[in-house]
């Protein structure tokens, strides 16, 4: 007689990539951070990140962008399920499967996103019920960006971004994301805003009122007023293709560019979704970025897809 064909006994959880409508970047602070005022907004591309019990620790990343991803003990995702093994005192190895679709290296927090997606799955496989302070706080040690990708939606980030609260927002907003897959480190871009900002006096970064009124009332072109990043210099310093970019989608009518995180990903606003597919149609005919992707947001942040199923 065959065996049983049995349940699978993964987790899968699905977790957005973010832009930064805002970020405002202080001073580095005595540990080597920047102490940062930002404003995070996820969008619907998104990574799979899936968990299932194993012999091994081991990860396998999958899609276009496999080849750029580490799956040693890098991985952020791997530490992140390591980290929860270790509060939730489990002695169990997982193998990680990644389904990318977040630019490697983009200024999307990619990495984040997988960490985040790796602490929900492995919190749910193995039933450790972790308080979401608990979750908050592994999240914060793995990455600035992380805690944001557990909560999604829009949020205001300070510290060095690992505190964040959400924003009151209304509507949806419809982006055009053009990727370079060169890819920036965000650590030369931060060196280089502190390059280029040398000797400067800098103001505790803070949030722009306009751009949290722009948010309450859903009024994408108060929006569009209000969109600014600091690193938006350093990232097009590094990367003078960027503003090429960026002034291309403004020629074909995107409402407002902002260099996303600390790049190359550009990201346009644009007034609705057929603006957005315009935009993509105009932007692809210049063949001016390496892939061009619409997504809208703002979208939650990490989600379960499918249950822990106990054999
Ligand atoms: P951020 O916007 O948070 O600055 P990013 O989107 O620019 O990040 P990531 O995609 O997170 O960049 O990748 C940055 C680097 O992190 C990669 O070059 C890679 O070496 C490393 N890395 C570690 N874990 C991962 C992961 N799960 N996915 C992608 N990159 C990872």
């Amino acid at each position: 007689m065959s065996a049983p064909v049995l349940p699978p006994r993964g987790v899968s959880v699905r977790v957005p990539a973010k832009v930064n409508l805002e970020l405002r970047v202080g001073p580095r602070r005595s540990d080597g951070f920047h102490g940062l005022s930002t404003v995070y907004h996820a969008v619907d591309l998104f990574d799979v990140v899936t968990v299932e019990p194993a012999q091994e620790w081991g990860l396998t990343c999958l899609g276009p962008y496999a080849d750029r991803v580490p799956t040693d003990e890098t991985n952020l995702a791997l530490r992140a399920a390591r980290a929860v093994a270790q509060l939730a005192e489990v002695d169990e190895a997982v193998h990680i499967t990644i389904d990318k679709t977040i630019p490697v290296a983009g200024g999307m927090a990619g990495g984040s996103a997988d960490a985040a997606g790796a602490l929900v799955a492995c919190d749910a496989l193995w039933q450790s019920e972790l308080s979401r302070a608990e979750l908050d706080e592994a999240a914060a040690e793995l990455g600035s960006d992380v805690p944001f990708l557990l909560t999604g939606g829009t949020a205001i980030g300070s510290g060095r971004g690992e505190q964040v609260v959400p924003v009151l927002t209304q509507g949806t907003f419809h982006w055009v994301f053009a990727l370079h897959h060169g890819g920036l480190s965000t650590a030369d871009v931060y060196a280089e805003i502190d390059r280029l900002r040398d000797g400067e006096d800098l103001p505790e970064p803070q949030p722009s009122e306009e751009l949290m009124a722009a948010l309450r009332a859903g009024d994408v072109d108060r929006l569009s007023l209000a969109l600014m990043n600091d690193l938006e210099p350093a990232a097009c310093s590094l990367d003078p293709q960027l503003q090429q970019t960026m002034a291309a989608g403004l020629s074909h009518g995107a409402l407002a560019t902002t260099v996303s995180g600390s790049g190359p990903t550009v990201a346009f606003l644009a007034r609705d979704r057929a603006g957005a597919l315009d935009l993509m149609v105009a932007l692809s005919a210049d063949g001016i970025a390496d892939d061009l992707v619409h997504a809208r947001g703002p979208v939650a942040g990490a989600q379960l897809l499918s249950d822990v199923t106990v054999r």
